[in-house]
């Protein structure tokens, strides 16, 4: 059962920022497709 668990995790796609190229965590989905750095330099 843990390793189905695994294994659905691991197929989740990850996001990859425009600006950089960077995996995004997935807490910043809600701010589209860049990562938690280049956000900060958009302010
Ligand atoms: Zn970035």
């Amino acid at each position: 059962m843990l390793e189905k668990m695994t294994e659905f995790f691991k197929r989740l796609p990850n996001k990859k920022c425009v600006e950089c190229g960077n995996d995004i965590e997935e807490q910043h989905e809600c701010y589209g497709n860049k990562c938690d750095h280049c956000l900060d330099i958009m302010k």
